[in-house]
């Protein structure tokens, strides 16, 4: 068999990348991305994006039309196949990216009728299970007997009512700037949330801090970093983020005594371009944010690095703890990997075996990884030597257990926080 250079070179490549992850790489390595990351996709500078054409396109002899004229909508295209079958078409801002091709459109009808609507994708194959609404607010999931996945192509066709008034079919429930700001604003009644602007996106979009504080501000006290949304499909991660801070944020004694003793600085909405754009993954300089943590190209991480840097030298506050919301196709918490160590030591798999005590039949996977990637998490473990996890979230999860679980979550990390501080006060 004739091996040619450039063949050579890639097997080369290829085995090297072998013998990096068997041994797993240092710091100094240059990241090249997670399994799933397709190449290219971990660079953070400016790229190229194609910008979604808003409009309305009305099919059929103009007698069924469809919309992504609304925030957080996608939709690229729409056709009619045949006499009951109509495709939508949707692409991604950029690629390579990675595989979480979200979708929301609104279609109606001038007179009621049921069709068959194909979901097709460029470069990713359909994931989301379509959630239904008639108002934009209240969603529900399709029944399964009207939506038929195509694994093998990549689609998925649905069997959808139309009238008059449109149908919103969206990826998962829309959780837009809007929503992330009337709840901010409603913690922010309270007399110990407050709001900042720490930095602006590419598209002048502010990135909002959310601060939780009690404490003496004359005494030595701990904080927690919170992170999230920094991919904007990752509704299920924005939810547990938000009911997490609620947790935080609320009258419970154990919450009123944990913000005696630390504060919270909280960014879960991280990428509010790409949320308002209906990326699948990206800003709007096409970038994925959570591999922007050593290079700091972009200014929303940059606006974030930058007033947790102002912890550093910080006599009386400590860095305890930091938790990074996503969503994936379980529920998942990636650690830091025992040998590690850190501050709190362990903090994480101690609290995920109180949580799996207390629901010993709710799903929840462990995933421990060495800290050399560009993530969220890692750079808060390099910058504070705290502990740190990213807190995944099952695209599917149910939301009334999502919410218990996580309510539990932020209980249980209260809690345990509360004890590792007075732990290091002994010490000391
Ligand atoms: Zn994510």
């Amino acid at each position: 068999m004739l091996i040619n250079n450039s063949s050579l070179s890639r097997s080369l490549l290829l085995f090297a990348t072998l013998v990096l992850i068997g041994i797993s790489c240092s710091s100094s390595d240059e990241f090249t991305g997670f399994s799933y990351d397709p190449e290219g996709a971990t660079v953070t500078t400016d790229k190229e994006i194609q910008d979604q054409h808003k409009r309305i396109i009305g099919v059929n002899d103009r007698s069924i039309w469809i919309s992504n004229e609304f925030l957080g909508a996608r939709m690229s295209n729409f056709y009619q196949v045949n006499d009951t079958l109509y495709r939508v078409v949707i692409e991604p801002e950029n690629h390579p990216i990675n595989g979480s091709p979200w979708y929301a459109f609104k279609i109606w009808s001038d007179t009621s009728r049921t069709i068959d609507l194909q979901l097709s994708y460029k470069h990713a194959d359909h994931r989301y299970v379509p959630k239904l609404s008639t108002n934009g607010q209240q969603w529900r999931t399709i029944d399964t007997t009207n939506y038929r996945p195509d694994t093998l192509n990549g689609t998925a066709t649905l069997s959808l009512e139309l009238h008059q008034d449109p149908l919103w079919v969206s990826a998962q429930e829309l959780f837009t700037n809007k929503d992330f700001k009337h709840w901010a604003d409603s913690l922010a009644t309270r007399s110990w949330v407050s709001l900042d602007t720490v930095g602006y996106s590419h598209d002048r979009r502010p990135v909002t801090k959310i601060t939780i504080n009690q404490t003496d501000s004359t005494e030595k006290h701990g904080v927690l970093i919170i992170t999230g949304r920094l991919h904007p499909p990752e509704v299920t991660g924005g939810l547990a983020s938000k009911f997490f801070i609620n947790q935080l944020v609320s009258d419970s004694s154990i919450a009123a005594k944990f913000r005696q003793e630390f504060e919270i600085w909280a960014y879960p909405f991280a990428n509010p371009d790409g949320v308002q754009r209906g990326h699948w993954r990206h800003n709007a300089a096409g970038v994925d944010l959570n591999r922007d943590w050593k290079a700091f190209n972009q200014p929303e991480t940059q606006a974030i690095r930058d007033d947790l840097l102002s912890l550093q030298d910080d006599s009386l506050r400590k860095v305890y703890y930091g938790i990074d919301f996503h969503s994936t196709n379980e529920n998942i918490f990636y650690p830091i990997k025992k040998n590690i160590s850190t501050f709190p030591e362990d903090f994480t798999y101690g609290w995920i075996d109180s949580l799996k005590t207390k629901f010993p039949n709710y799903p929840i996977e462990v995933e421990p990884f060495d800290t050399s990637s560009p993530i969220t998490k890692n750079w808060i473990y390099h910058t504070f030597g705290a502990d740190a996890v990213t807190y995944e979230i099952n695209d599917a999860a149910n939301r009334d257990s999502l919410q218990t679980v996580t309510k539990k979550s932020a209980h249980i990390i209260m809690q345990q926080l509360l004890k590792a501080k007075q732990k290091a006060e002994r010490v000391e």
